[in-house]
């Protein structure tokens, strides 16, 4: 597991990637009794349960045409994944569903389970943040990047195949990197963004670019957005775990990192202020409600009680 807690990076099924290439997988495992689907239109999930609903595990027998995906398998049991075409506007939730669902909404509703570890939450939930993660690629990779000729579906939905040029793509996944910038004081700086709502704050991030390293993504966006300057002596940039983060391909990496000079100055466009926060001054205007931190299920809200110690008051 991670070293901090994060709901999104929580699994316990086997994707079990080598049978992929199998000739005839999805045809085969639609057949049998084992097989349960998750069923994705636009990225929402058929669900089930209306408190803190989860996605329905379904049999694939009678269900709509549409794209099939692997996603693995555990304890005698296999999993799929459908995906409705994208062109269909509001299709009914699939019989035995009780109606859609995103993701973010399905993690908050079962953020205690998860914490907890709890079966059966764990794997539902596991298979549903990678079923989410392929449907929003397919949903964007319907033809070849280089001739523009439709794709066909090939490797159980793990890759697309270019019939004119013979090239296969496969599922990307966008680098972000997400920090804790502490100071020799021990102070945390948080940034607030020009689009949040008013006193809502958190962990500076931003994309790798092309050909970078990440312990420069994490120097340069917080040099941009704050004007502080993260040091590069050994251990001044730490890794400290990840997160899936399928809104619509990334994946958070989270790092600890320290400031070597303080002074904050803003790019006031898409950071409006940044501040440095003790220990005791951060969860007083927290409880106090001065200030919103981040959800509970970000990895942005780990790395700020990791840096705290405990849990904070408040939350988006
Ligand atoms: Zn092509």
């Amino acid at each position: 597991m991670n070293p901090l807690e994060l709901p999104f990076s929580r699994t316990r099924h086997d994707r079990a990637a080598h049978r992929r290439t199998e000739t005839g997988l999805l045809d085969r495992l639609r057949q049998e009794s084992t097989t349960h689907a998750l069923v994705l239109h636009r990225k929402r999930l058929a669900v089930v349960g209306a408190d803190a609903p989860r996605a329905a595990l379904l049999a694939p027998a009678g269900l709509p045409e549409g794209t099939w995906v692997y996603l693995g398998e555990d304890d005698g049991s296999t999993y799929v994944a459908l995906l409705l075409p994208d062109d269909v506007e509001d299709p009914p939730p699939p019989a035995g569903a009780d109606g859609w669902a995103g993701l973010r909404e399905l993690t908050a509703g079962q953020a205690e389970a998860l914490a907890a570890d709890e079966d059966p939450t764990v794997l539902v939930h596991g298979l549903s943040v990678e079923a989410v993660a392929l449907a929003g690629w397919h949903g964007t990779h319907q033809r070849c990047g280089r001739c523009g000729t439709p794709t066909v579906v090939v490797q159980g939905g793990w890759a697309r195949h270019c019939p004119v040029d013979e090239r296969e793509t496969y599922p990307r996944t966008d680098p972000a990197v997400i920090m804790a910038v502490v100071d020799d004081a021990d102070r945390l700086l948080l940034g607030h963004a020009a689009t949040w709502p008013e006193g809502r704050f958190s962990t500076l991030a931003g994309f790798v670019e092309a050909g970078e390293a990440l312990e420069d993504t994490v120097r340069r966006e917080v040099a941009e957005e704050s004007g502080v300057v993260v040091g590069t002596a050994p251990g001044d940039v730490v890794y400290r775990g990840s997160q899936a983060w399928p809104f619509p391909a990334s994946l958070m990496l989270g790092f600890r990192a320290r400031a070597v000079a303080t002074e904050v100055r803003t790019d006031d466009e898409e950071v409006t202020d940044a501040r440095w926060f003790a220990r005791a001054e951060l969860h007083d205007a927290a409880a106090a409600g001065e200030i919103s931190l981040p959800g509970r299920h970000s990895i942005a809200r780990a790395l700020i009680e990791e840096w705290y110690g405990a849990e904070l008051p408040g939350a988006w």
